[in-house]
């Protein structure tokens, strides 16, 4: 996942690269609003942060332009707190949420998480995986023969195991994925989690398996 950030503030910019890098996201940044908007045309990013205030285009500008040429890519928009009529505005611009400033990183990876599960996508099509299937609707994990329902975070963590599969997930990603930035209380939960699920692809008879890799974190392979 690649995070596009259009900020003028070299020091916001940094410490927002920095929380999402930490969080396992790959960054990119602009400093101006044209070159924000060269960089939203790339295709490249799947989610971007913009902020108002900026020199060249404002952020708004940017907004209404790459939407204009057809940019779709989810838009999370940093306001500061005195702007209130600016949310409307950016929300009538095409952003799909927004942020005010300061805010802090557990709300920002919360935003950008509730962004980038793409619902509509889930719903219609499912998550498929060796042969697997995940219903978003009804929270149910599907194998060729049997399903069973699963529990929200059990959903979210296997959900975010195949949409990475084949890939050593770090623990400590997986964590902050599923549980939130610097919950360390949560460090035990996420091995009960992950036998919980691996009974699941067991009762439903799946030959996908979640893989340990001691002292760093798990996969998901197909079994094959
Ligand atoms: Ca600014």
């Amino acid at each position: 996942m690649k995070i596009l950030i259009i900020e003028d503030e070299q020091e916001i910019a940094d410490g927002i690269c920095t929380i999402l890098e930490q969080a396992g996201y790959e960054t990119g940044l602009a400093f101006d609003g044209q070159n924000g908007l060269e960089e939203m045309q790339s295709g490249v990013y799947d989610l971007v942060l913009l902020d108002v205030m900026l020199p060249k285009l404002s952020g708004f500008e940017v907004l209404r332009k790459a939407r204009n040429d057809g940019v779709f890519v989810p838009v999370i928009l940093l306001t500061a707190l005195s702007e209130t009529g600016d949310k409307i505005t950016g929300l009538d611009c095409g952003a799909d949420d927004y942020l005010t400033k300061p805010f802090d990183a557990g709300e920002l990876l919360a935003r950008i998480r509730a962004r980038l599960r793409r619902p509509e996508e889930s719903i219609q099509n499912g998550l498929s995986f060796a042969d697997l299937r995940l219903e978003q609707a009804t929270f149910k994990l599907c194998g060729a023969r049997k399903s069973v329902k699963l529990a929200r975070k059990e959903y979210q963590l296997l959900e975010y195991l195949i949409v990475n599969h084949g890939q050593i997930l770090p623990r400590e990603t997986i964590i902050t994925k599923i549980w939130g930035y610097d919950e360390e209380s949560k460090y035990n939960q996420l091995d009960v989690y992950i036998s919980f699920v691996r009974k699941k692809l067991k009762f439903v008879e799946s030959r996908a398996v979640i893989v340990t890799t001691k002292g760093i974190g798990y996969s998901l392979e197909s079994g094959e």
